[in-house]
């Protein structure tokens, strides 16, 4: 699998999976990933997924 936030590939017995309430599954290849990822989730989720879904803001 390929980390969620750099998209670098991940060996397989490594990274870390992180399972959000919404039921997304996202891939760390390092903490920092980790971090990067969740700290700027709401803006993600608003730049990316909400766009898809609630294109009528
Ligand atoms: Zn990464």
């Amino acid at each position: 699998m390929k980390c969620s936030f750099c998209k670098k590939d991940i060996k397989s017995g490594t990274g870390k999976m992180f399972v959000r309430n919404d039921g997304r599954i996202y891939w760390f290849d390092k903490k920092k990933c980790e971090k990067n990822l969740l700290k700027l989730k709401r803006r993600a989720v608003k730049l990316k997924w909400t766009r898809e879904k609630k294109e009528n803001k």
